[in-house]
């Protein structure tokens, strides 16, 4: 049995739309009726109206979101263990702490946090679009989470006071950068530009030539007259640049960055999970109500 193939016949019997984030293996891409980032993605999965199933080879959080703005649809998760580290740093008691101290300070949530603390949020925020939302709020100081690199990034840019909640907050995959590693890699690929993302450290940004989320580097790379990229970011975007960028060579930054929750879903598993229609994520509907205000309220400030 030709597995890809498989999934493609199952996908179009159960009316089923197979989303893939940007970190996902080669194969999953390959067969997905989208790649892109998370919101990208639960935006796409919106549009398809015909589609009753969405299959999302991604993270928990990402399939929340998808189930949260899709409440029509059913929302499968290949690898039910798939979950971001980073989106379980922030709990809700952390946020009402954090409120607590900072009474008249709105709180901002990347998307890459679990529905129960996007319903405690004023606005949703993605690594793309973090600095138009902050820069659209009636407040200097704003309190944000989880990622505490993407905060000092939006601090740079608005030059309000932006407040990690946690303190801590990070991607264990994006830390692994290092600057040392790129000065090695500029020897080799003297006219590189390097493309790194906002979850990297401080001192990763300060050696990049670009910073931005994933679909920002994909148009970014397409735009550039440059050959050559080294890349800040985890290892499955790769294929995507690659594949749309022929011409052009992109160079992993450090060779570990490689998300294993990412990495936890399989042709394998995304075929059970489809043939089967099991892990269905789901989130109960006074929590999805106010999370889906949140992103609502993000998608009508970057309209
Ligand atoms: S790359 Fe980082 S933020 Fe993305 S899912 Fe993996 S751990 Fe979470």
């Amino acid at each position: 049995m030709n597995l890809a193939e498989e999934i493609r016949r199952l996908s179009k019997n159960k009316k089923a739309v197979i989303l893939a984030h940007n970190y996902q293996r080669p194969e999953i891409q390959d067969i997905a009726d989208y790649v892109g980032d998370s919101i990208e993605l639960s935006r796409k999965a919106m549009i398809e109206r015909d589609a009753e199933l969405i299959v999302f080879a991604a993270v928990d959080f990402m399939a929340e979101s998808a189930a949260i703005l899709n409440p029509n649809k059913r929302v499968l998760l290949p690898t039910l263990e798939a979950r971001c580290p980073m989106a379980q740093m922030l709990n809700v008691e952390e946020i009402k702490k954090a409120k607590a101290h900072y009474p008249d300070a709105p709180l901002v949530l990347y998307v890459n946090t679990l529905a129960a603390a996007k319903a405690h949020c004023d606005v949703c925020c993605t690594s793309a679009n973090a600095v138009e939302i902050i820069e659209s709020l009636d407040a200097e100081t704003v309190l944000f989470g989880p990622d505490r690199n993407l905060a000092e990034f939006v601090q740079r840019k608005t030059g309000k006071t932006v407040i990690p909640v946690p303190e801590w907050g990070f991607c264990p995959t994006h830390l692994l950068f290092q600057p040392e590693d790129v000065r090695v890699l500029k020897m080799q690929h003297p006219d590189a530009v390097v493309m790194v993302h906002p979850e990297c450290s401080f001192e990763m940004q300060n050696v990049a030539d670009f910073i931005g989320s994933t679909s920002q580097m994909c148009r970014y790379a397409m735009k550039s007259q440059a050959k050559t990229f080294i890349v800040g970011t985890e290892e499955g975007l790769l294929h995507r640049l690659r594949k749309d960028n022929p011409g052009k060579k992109f160079v992993l930054a450090y060779d570990g960055a490689v998300c294993p929750n990412m990495k936890l879903n399989t042709l394998e598993r995304l075929y059970a999970a489809l043939k089967e229609e099991r892990h269905v994520v789901t989130v109960p509907e006074p929590v999805a109500k106010k999370a889906r205000k949140a992103l609502e309220r993000m998608f009508e400030v970057t309209s």
